[in-house]
């Protein structure tokens, strides 16, 4: 498979740019270079644009163009949101889950150790999910926001925020949620959800990196996280990134049209992908629910294996998918959202996440499906002792 296009199950990690959307950002990388805070006309169609993709995503979210605030990248939209909330009320604590991604729980640990926040980190059931009358008994006075992310990178585990965002309403608690992993795989209408942030990020919708989104609702007050020019109706500093944003504004548009095939044929493959397996492998599981999940993610544990050594074995039949999130790749250290969900670091080391996008084929699946039952054969020749 060496010199052929990779077969890419990893598209919670990143995806490939649409070219669609390369499409849409070209004109902003070569002639339409103007800031778009100029004065002259080259500038107004920098503003233009601008205002297009701010339509664009919010026709995804269904919520209103000025709610839509262009960032760097989803990491800055979650710190950010947080940071708002703590400035905005004057309260010192958050609420947030174990699982949450690092762009949460390394701020909160941060706000932790510099004593700017308490922070209370609720636990999840085996399945991945969260018990709303735990968030609910969690919430204090001095609460500044509840931070929950839509669906988890790891498990594709849902949350129910709708309901978590509709109880801090009741009790006058922001929400916030990370959404990340959502748009093109569920729905997201804002008007049903009563969150006061939202997170979003452009590499995971086919869009590119470094550039992403919060959504703040009209209602919720906001403190700048990013301080300088006044860009951004004054909510952040910073010259707009035009064609980022523009394609982002593209890839929020194919989002919309392409969540059919996403709830039907991604959704195929990926049920197929993983009945085959729990079938070909002794005592492989699923972590995490099997319902409420998103429709492109299963992560299974493959009891006894090597799930380092197994990613690396697929690598070089040229398969990319992941253990557990990006950024645990690489170190030895079991991914935290599935020891929260209670299995044991063996069983979370012998995990993998396999997440499909609209551009994988049944193909591509039936060549991984015959690959790794053997990969996990030559694995127990080679350690008879492991269980
Ligand atoms: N939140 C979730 C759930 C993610 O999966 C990621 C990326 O892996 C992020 C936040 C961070 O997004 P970015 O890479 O744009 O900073």
């Amino acid at each position: 498979m060496s010199n052929q296009r990779p077969i890419y199950f990893d598209n919670n990690a990143t995806t490939a740019i649409a070219p669609e959307v390369f499409e849409a950002m070209v004109p902003w990388l070569t002639e339409h270079y103007g800031n778009a805070s100029s004065a002259y006309r080259m500038a107004q169609r920098a503003k233009d644009a601008l205002q297009t993709a701010r339509v664009q995503v919010a026709s995804l979210l269904n919520c209103e163009p000025r709610e839509i605030l262009f960032t760097s990248c989803g990491t800055e939209s979650d710190n950010a949101a947080l940071h708002s909330a703590l400035v905005t009320t004057g309260h010192k604590h958050i609420i947030t889950s174990q699982v949450e991604h690092s762009a949460i729980t390394k701020y909160g640990e941060y706000l932790e150790r510099t004593g700017r926040a308490a922070v209370t980190w609720l636990p999840v059931e085996r399945d991945g999910t969260l018990d709303l009358a735990a968030l609910e008994r969690a919430i204090r006075p001095d609460t500044a926001v509840v931070s929950l992310m839509w669906a988890n990178n790891e498990t594709g585990v849902l949350f129910p925020v709708a309901e978590a965002a509709a109880l801090c309403r009741s009790k006058g608690v922001l929400f916030h949620t990370d959404a990340v992993q959502c748009p093109g795989k569920i729905p997201l209408d804002l008007a049903t959800v009563p969150a006061d942030f939202v997170s979003l990020s452009g590499h995971k919708l086919h869009a590119p990196k470094g550039i992403g989104v919060l959504f703040v609702r009209k209602r919720a007050r906001f403190a700048n996280f990013v301080i300088g020019g006044g860009q951004e109706g004054g909510r952040r500093g910073g010259t707009e990134n035009i064609a980022y944003i523009a394609g982002l504004g593209r890839a929020a548009e194919l989002a919309r049209e392409n969540l059919i095939d996403e709830q039907t044929r991604v959704r195929g493959l990926r049920d197929r992908f993983e009945t085959e397996l729990l079938a070909s492998v002794p005592g492989a599981v699923v972590n995490g629910h099997r319902d409420l999940r998103l429709p492109n993610t299963t992560n299974l544990c493959f009891p006894g294996a090597d799930g380092e050594a197994l990613l690396h074995e697929l690598d070089h039949h040229g398969v990319c998918a992941s253990a557990g999130s990006a950024c645990t790749t690489g170190s030895m250290e079991p991914s935290h959202v599935l020891t929260a969900m209670g299995l044991t670091p063996e069983q979370a080391k012998g995990s993998l996440r396999f997440s499909f996008s609209q551009k994988n084929s049944l193909e591509e699946i039936d060549f991984v499906l015959g690959l790794i039952p053997a990969l996990l054969h030559q694995q127990k020749q080679s350690f008879p002792l492991a269980t």
